[in-house]
């Protein structure tokens, strides 16, 4: 008979590596499947991708994202997780035990309990002179990177909801905020619209999109513009990219298995980490679209394991 694991956690991001610390240190011996290649998942989650983080409690002095993410992922094994460096390549909930396929493995491990914490992966355009200069002016994240931006001046790309908040946020750091959307009407909310049409220190360029970003010493310099109408080009001078185009949630092993949102994330039950399969529980940002922080991606993998162990606690030997 193969073993049958109580809690298997897929992705180690700090949902994933949080849920395994709540799920060791409650005698559940957890596995954590952490992810191997930058096309599936990553070990360690977005955090790897950023530079310092400033915004999580208890590092007053600054840690770098990878400093961050070693440290929770010694501490969650220290508590006794096992982590395996793979990807997952395939989910079965359809019955219980949940069958979770690692890659490189020809039978499926077992688990009574499965918490799905993958994240998302934020949206880029997808120009070369981007993906050279992520973290050195490129972002997609204002709340981690704005401050490094602090009385210059920057640019944010989209029209939802999402960019609306990083223009706002940003414009109470940054000397000004240019606003560049593809069309000529905003996607996001009327409420989120006005917030920003309304704000002297952001400048709305509609109809436009980014043909390059420009690089000065070794970080963004500026970016080089085009008019979709017009066909007029432009150069803006901005020290920083944010890059608000949407998210893309890991949700593709489990798509057509649990309740998704519209827009692609696990649904889970308010105030909760359950899902529409008993026993199979997400964390992070795979299932939310809205706040997307470390600190509340850590706190929703806790909820995922402590509600991971009330259901085993629930279920006949
Ligand atoms: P959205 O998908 O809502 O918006 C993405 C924006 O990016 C659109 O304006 C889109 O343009 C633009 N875009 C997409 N691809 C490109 C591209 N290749 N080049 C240029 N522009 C591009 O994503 P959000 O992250 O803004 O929001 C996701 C969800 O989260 C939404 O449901 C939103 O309401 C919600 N949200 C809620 C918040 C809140 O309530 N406080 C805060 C943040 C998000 P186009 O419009 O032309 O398609």
């Amino acid at each position: 008979m193969s073993k049958v694991y109580n809690v298997i956690i897929v992705g180690s991001g700090p949902a994933g590596l949080t849920a395994a610390i709540y799920a060791a240190r409650a005698n559940l011996a957890p596995l954590c499947v952490e992810g191997f290649s930058a096309g599936g998942l990553v070990p360690g989650g977005q955090l790897m991708f950023t530079t310092d983080v400033e915004n999580y409690p208890g590092f007053p002095e600054k840690v770098t994202g990878q400093e961050l993410m070693q440290r929770v992922r010694d501490q969650a094994e220290r508590q006794g997780t096992e982590i395996v460096t793979a990807d997952v390549e395939r989910l079965d909930l359809s019955a219980r035990p949940f069958k979770v396929w690692v890659e490189g493995e020809p039978e499926p491990r077992l688990a009574r309990a499965v918490i799905l914490a993958t994240g998302a992966r934020a949206n880029y355009l997808g120009l070369p002179s981007e993906e050279k200069l992520k973290n050195r002016g490129v972002s997609a994240c204002a709340v981690c990177d704005g401050a490094l931006y602090r009385d210059r001046e920057v640019a944010v790309v989209g029209g939802g909801d999402t960019a609306m908040e990083e223009a706002h946020y940003l414009s109470g750091l940054c000397a000004k905020v240019t606003l560049i959307h593809r069309r000529d009407a905003f996607r996001a909310s009327k409420a989120m619209q006005e917030r920003v049409l309304s704000n002297p220190k952001i400048r709305v360029l509609y109809d436009t999109v980014v043909d390059e970003v420009l690089e000065r010493e070794g970080a963004v310099g500026g970016l080089s513009l085009r008019n979709l109408r017009s066909g007029e080009t432009s150069r803006v001078d901005v020290a920083a990219m944010f890059v608000a185009i949407g998210h893309t949630p890991l949700a593709d092993l489990v798509r057509g298995q649990v309740e998704l949102h519209d827009n692609g994330y696990v649904k889970t039950v308010p105030g909760s980490t359950r899902t529409s399969v008993p026993g199979f529980f997400a964390a992070g940002d795979v299932q939310d679209f809205t706040f997307r922080q470390a600190v509340t991606a850590a706190g929703t993998g806790c909820m995922a394991a402590l509600e991971a162990e009330r259901f085993l606690g629930e279920q006949p030997h």
